[in-house]
């Protein structure tokens, strides 16, 4: 097999004065080879029209200059809710993400793991969210975004943290062709994962290829924590400045499970502060 290209280091660029001159002129602007977006508000349900203009421009910057497409969807999508307006709501957005996210050519629609919140049983929060995801990962065009699924912090009756519950999440979903896994190190680490201490990468990441198997890791969301490992806590922190150090990031471009795959910056600050922590990830990869 020949050896996967390095992986690219991007970051969720914001999009206020559009995806193609707000979006891709930021991640050029601090030197992006990835990108991240939101379509619509990430904390609300509107489901925002796409600017046709600004969209095929996007895709074509994208697609010249090899930069992958990521959507993150709203942070309010729970398929698991027992709230029946939420569910609701929450299939309605993420339909409108995907379709959105093909219009644009991103490779993954980011979604979270999702929680039980107030349903006793985790069994049957779970056959909820079967229920109203496959439908919708049925309906993704061959050409269109995966949907990758990105563990929590692990607060509340979250239905996958650990790497380990993301091997029964899959099953539940009948291992579907068009699901993925994001990987969030500040989430990781916040869930219990010490990917801090020395091997602590190469631990986590053979732990997640046990559970899904090889080639689900599609994305990776590279951010320090404020606060430490086990603290189910989700404050993402530059990197180097929080609990998990800068050596972490260098294992994990050196595990073959994350080799070619996409990290993406969520972490605090404008574009300078992008644009060095950026310089570092790539100075870990060329290492
Ligand atoms: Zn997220
Ligand atoms: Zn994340």
């Amino acid at each position: 097999m020949p050896p996967r290209k390095p992986s690219a280091v991007g970051v969720h660029v914001p999009v206020a004065g559009g995806l193609s001159s707000g979006g891709l002129a930021y991640a050029r602007d601090v030197g992006a080879e990835a990108i991240q977006v939101f379509l619509s508000n990430p904390r609300g349900w509107a489901r925002t029209p796409g600017d046709p203009r600004q969209d095929d421009e996007f895709r074509a910057g994208c697609t010249k200059a090899k930069i992958p497409i990521f959507v993150h969807a709203s942070y309010l999508v729970n398929l698991a809710s027992p709230t029946p307006a939420t569910l609701e709501n929450s299939v309605l957005s993420l339909r409108h993400a995907l379709s959105r996210g093909c219009a644009i050519g991103a490779r993954g629609v980011v979604v979270h793991a999702g929680s039980a919140v107030t349903t006793a049983s985790k069994p049957t929060a779970m056959a909820q969210l079967r229920e109203n995801l496959l439908p919708l990962l049925d309906e993704i065009p061959d050409d269109g975004p995966d949907v990758l699924i990105e563990a929590t912090a692990g607060a509340g009756q979250s239905l996958a943290a650990t790497v380990d519950e993301l091997g029964p999440y899959l099953e539940a979903l009948d291992a579907h062709p068009r699901l993925g896994i994001c990987l969030d190190t500040c989430h990781a680490f916040a869930a219990g994962h010490d990917i801090a201490a020395p091997g602590g990468v190469r631990t986590t990441l053979n732990a997640l290829v046990r559970a899904v198997g090889r080639g689900r890791l599609k994305l990776i969301h590279a951010n320090d924590s404020k606060d430490a490992c086990g603290s189910n806590r989700d404050n993402h922190e530059r990197l180097g400045k929080g609990r998990i150090g800068i050596e972490p990031f260098a294992e994990l471009f050196r595990h073959p499970a994350a080799r070619g795959v996409p990290l993406v910056l969520e972490t605090p600050g404008k574009a300078p502060e992008h644009r060095e922590d950026l310089g570092l990830l790539r100075s870990l990869r060329d290492r």
